[in-house]
């Protein structure tokens, strides 16, 4: 969630340094180095190699170079890691917003503010209500689904809504398919076509998450390969028995030369709701929201939503979203600039009375949130 602003010095830019080049950069680097002249990428792990023949350099190496500021540096990590070189930067002399800023803002702000583009760092969307899992804790609340709202999302439905997207949005730098447990839809792998063919230029990436439950068959291999889609494996093998599942996941992954990330997390937070909502006043809504700030919005149901949970709490039926909550896409002009506005600033967090109506009663993933809870307890299912 974004409530500053890059200074005037950042208009009319042509040159930047990138600070990081591991996973996070992955999804954002190619676009930057489409759109500017990169003379250095820093990191201080991989210095000494090179990216796309632009020398990968130590900050330490050019340390100088970057006190003359002649470079605004874009820091392309997580936000947690992020800190951390704000703190190097700034100790150096350096100014946030002046001689620096965080990827999520440089993508979303300034090519809105220079080049009038919208852009949205990542977009989910459900292709399935339904799992193979049924994790009690679920921030997708699966396990609470009546059985009439289970439901796979049919290719025509998953057009419309990236379609009517994309009229409003220039470009999408990670577009991510989940569920529920995505490879129970057998559609997959006609949308991951789709949009690898008409929108290579507004895309970036396409990512699976999945829980590696379910092997994808050979056509929806295809296509993950052909449009280099990445996977992101939440591994609950040490609360679920099914390592072998996993085992077999994998090795059909490194067959076919799939790339794959796994996480193994051990502890989650606890969103609280539906079991035991969370209490939140209106008066500290905003800075828990702001705590929280998901980098990922989600598209469902042509509704755009600044937190994608708050689509799942209402097509489980468990909560009815006020419309201030998100946005009808149908409901927007493509040829209205100021439509295109508001889709860009909801995106980044702007919105009515300043919070989501939702967050009152969700524990949401930032520091305020003190429940831990370990990842992948099962709820029976009934
Ligand atoms: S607190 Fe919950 S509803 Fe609010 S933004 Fe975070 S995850 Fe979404």
């Amino acid at each position: 969630m974004i409530d500053k602003s890059l200074s005037e010095s950042w208009y009319d830019l042509d040159t930047v340094i990138v600070y990081g080049m591991g996973v996070v950069a992955s999804r954002f680097v190619d676009k930057i180095i489409q759109d500017f002249q990169v003379p250095y990428i820093i990191d201080n792990k991989k210095y000494g190699t090179s990216y796309n023949n632009i020398p990968i350099v130590a900050y330490e190496e050019i340390k100088e170079k970057v006190l003359k500021k002649e470079y605004k540096i874009v820091v392309t990590t997580a936000g947690a890691t992020y800190s951390g070189i704000q703190q190097t930067l700034e100790r150096d002399g350096l100014a946030e917003e002046e001689d620096f800023c965080h990827i999520e803002q440089f993508a979303v702000e300034w090519y809105r503010m220079n080049r009038k583009q919208t852009n949205i760092i990542e977009v989910h969307t459900a292709v399935t209500t339904r799992c193979t899992l049924n994790c009690k804790n679920c921030n997708m609340f699966m396990p609470y689904y009546p059985q009439d709202r289970w439901k796979n999302y049919t290719f025509n439905e998953m057009k419309e809504d990236i379609d009517l997207m994309l009229k409003y949005v220039d470009y999408i730098f990670w577009y991510i398919f989940l569920g529920g447990e995505p490879f129970l839809n057998k559609e997959l792998k006609n949308i991951i076509a789709y949009i690898g063919e008409k929108y290579s230029d507004k895309v970036g990436h396409m990512g699976i998450t999945t829980n590696g439950t379910i092997i994808p068959d050979d056509e929806t291999l295809v296509q993950i390969k052909k449009y280099k889609v990445r996977i992101s494996i939440s591994d609950y093998t040490k609360t679920v028995f099914y390592e072998e599942k996993m085992v077999k996941f994998l090795n059909k992954l490194d067959e076919w030369g799939i790339w794959y990330i796994k996480n193994q997390m051990s502890d989650w937070k606890d969103f609280g709701f539906p079991r035991e909502p969370f209490q939140w006043g209106e008066d500290e809504a905003s800075s828990h929201m702001r705590s929280c700030s998901p980098l990922f919005h989600g598209v469902n149901d042509k509704k755009l939503y600044y937190c994608h949970v708050i689509w799942s709490a209402e097509k489980a039926g468990l909560y009815v979203n006020p419309e201030q909550d998100y946005i009808k896409l149908t409901e927007l002009d493509c040829n209205k600039e100021s439509d295109k506005e508001r889709v860009s600033e909801y995106c980044r967090g702007k919105c009515k009375d300043g919070f989501l109506r939702f967050c009152m009663l969700c524990g949401g993933c930032g520091a305020d949130n003190k429940k831990i809870i370990p990842v992948g307890i099962q709820e029976e299912r009934k």
